[in-house]
C-alpha cells in the first residue's frame, strides 16, 4: 500500500488535471490583438470571467485577473492608502497584506484563533471609523474559519467597505457568497490551479498597474489566459470534489485523537474553534519543531513549521497575535492535507510522528 506523504497543501496543491487540460487547450493568442483568431481568445477570457462570477455569485466586471494572492492583497492595500483612507486589518492576515498596510488598525484575534464579530463593531463604532476592513475566511496557519459573513453584514450596516482574502477557503469551502464581498482575494494554486495565477473581486473605480488596457484598465499586463482557464477548470473541479464528498474532517480528526493520545502533552492550536477539514497545527510537548521536519522527511512525510511565507522568516506573528507561549512557537507543526488523502494516509503520518517522537526522546534519531 503506498501512502500519501505530502501534508503541506496549505502551502500549494499539485496541478489538477482538469486544470492541465485546460492550460493546454487554452488559446495562446493575445487577446488583446485585432485579428479574428484573436477575439477567439478574448471570447475565452470573458468567459473565464462569468463562470468565476457564476461560482462567487457576482458580476463578471467586477472580477480581475492577476498573478495570485500576494498581488491581489498589495493592490487593495496600496488602494486605500492611496486615496488616504485608513484601513482596518485582522491581526491575523497574511504578509502579503499586513506589511503594505502597515498604518493598519489591527482587529484582536481571540485565543481560539477566532476574530470575533464583537470586536468588528467596536472598530466599526469608532467615531474614525476605517474606511475599510479586511478579514480573512480561513487562517492559512490554524485553519480556524473567520465570521467573514458576520464581519460583511456589519460593514454593510456602518457603510464600510469589506475585504475577505479567501485564499485558503476556496476549494474546500462553497465559493458561493463570496461575491457579495467588496473585494475579494484569491490564488489558483492552493486548490489545484496553477502558481502565479489568481483573482481580486472589486468594486468602485478600483484601478491598479497601469499601462495598457487590458482588465477594463483596472489591471494592465497581458492576460495570462492558460492560466485563468486553468484556475477556473481547478475551481470547478474543486466545486463538484466539495458536492460530493462529506464529513471530510473525520481523517482529520482521527489523525488528531491519535497524536493526543499517542504523544502526550501535544495541544491542538484552535481546536475549540470551526477549522478548514484538511489543517492541524500541533504544538509538540518536546524537540524543536525543525527536527520532526527532517526526521519526519525521512520517512516520507512532507509537513511545514507554519506557513511557507514566514518559514525562515521567524516565529509565526499569528501564533504571537493569539498569545500562544513564546516558547511554544518554536515547537508548533501544521499539517495540511489534500483532497486524495484518506484515513489511512493520515494514520499512517501519526504512527510516524509516534516513531520520530520516541526516536527524539531517545536521542537516537
Ligand atoms: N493569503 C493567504 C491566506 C495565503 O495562505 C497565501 C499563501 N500562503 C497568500 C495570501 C499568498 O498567496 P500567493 O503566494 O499565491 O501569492
Amino acid at each position: 500500500m503506498t501512502v500519501n506523504g505530502y501534508f503541506d497543501a496549505n502551502a500549494t496543491t499539485a496541478l489538477d488535471p482538469a486544470a492541465r487540460e485546460a492550460w493546454l487547450s487554452a488559446s495562446w493568442y493575445n487577446p488583446s490583438s485585432l485579428y479574428a483568431s484573436a477575439a477567439g481568445a478574448r471570447d475565452e477570457l470573458e468567459q473565464c470571467r462569468e463562470r468565476l462570477g457564476d461560482l462567487l455569485q457576482c458580476e463578471p466586471e467586477d472580477l480581475i485577473f492577476l498573478s495570485g494572492a500576494t498581488e491581489a492583497n498589495n493592490a487593495v492595500a496600496a488602494w486605500f492608502q492611496s486615496r488616504g483612507q485608513r484601513m482596518a486589518i485582522s491581526s491575523i492576515e497574511h504578509p502579503s497584506l499586513s506589511e503594505p498596510a502597515a498604518a493598519a488598525e489591527h482587529i484582536p484575534v481571540e485565543p481560539d484563533g477566532r476574530v470575533s464579530p464583537a470586536s468588528i463593531e467596536q472598530v466599526l463604532q469608532q467615531p474614525s471609523r476605517p474606511g475599510l476592513v479586511s478579514l480573512m475566511a480561513a487562517n492559512n496557519e490554524t485553519g480556524v474559519l473567520q465570521p467573514w459573513q458576520e464581519a460583511l453584514a456589519l460593514c454593510r450596516s456602518a457603510g464600510v467597505l469589506f475585504h475577505c482574502d479567501a485564499a485558503q477557503w476556496l476549494g474546500k469551502h462553497p465559493a458561493a457568497g463570496l461575491g457579495d464581498c467588496d473585494f475579494v482575494t484569491g490564488s489558483a494554486h492552493k486548490f489545484g490551479g496553477p502558481k502565479g495565477t489568481g483573482f481580486l473581486k472589486v468594486s468602485g473605480g478600483f484601478r491598479w498597474l497601469r499601462g495598457g488596457p487590458q482588465e477594463s484598465r483596472r489591471r494592465a499586463g497581458t492576460e495570462n489566459l492558460p492560466g485563468i482557464a486553468a484556475m477556473l477548470a481547478a475551481l470547478e473541479a474543486a466545486g463538484q470534489r466539495l458536492s460530493r464528498q462529506q464529513h471530510l474532517h473525520e481523517a482529520r480528526d482521527a489523525f488528531e485523537s491519535a497524536i493526543i493520545a499517542r504523544i502526550p502533552g501535544t495541544m491542538i492550536v484552535g481546536a475549540t474553534a470551526a477549522r478548514l477539514w484538511n489543517t492541524s497545527l500541533l504544538i509538540l510537548p518536546a524537540h524543536p519543531n525543525v527536527k520532526w521536519l527532517a526526521r519526519l522527511s525521512r520517512l516520507g512525510f512532507e509537513v511545514s513549521t507554519g506557513s511557507a511565507c514566514s518559514s525562515g522568516g521567524g516565529a509565526s506573528e499569528v501564533l504571537r497575535a493569539m498569545a500562544l507561549p513564546e516558547d511554544s512557537l518554536r515547537r508548533v507543526i501544521r499539517v495540511s492535507s489534500t483532497w486524495e488523502h484518506t484515513r489511512t494516509d493520515w494514520l499512517a503520518l501519526a504512527d510516524a510522528m509516534v516513531r520520530v517522537f520516541a526516536d527524539l526522546e531517545a536521542g537516537t534519531a
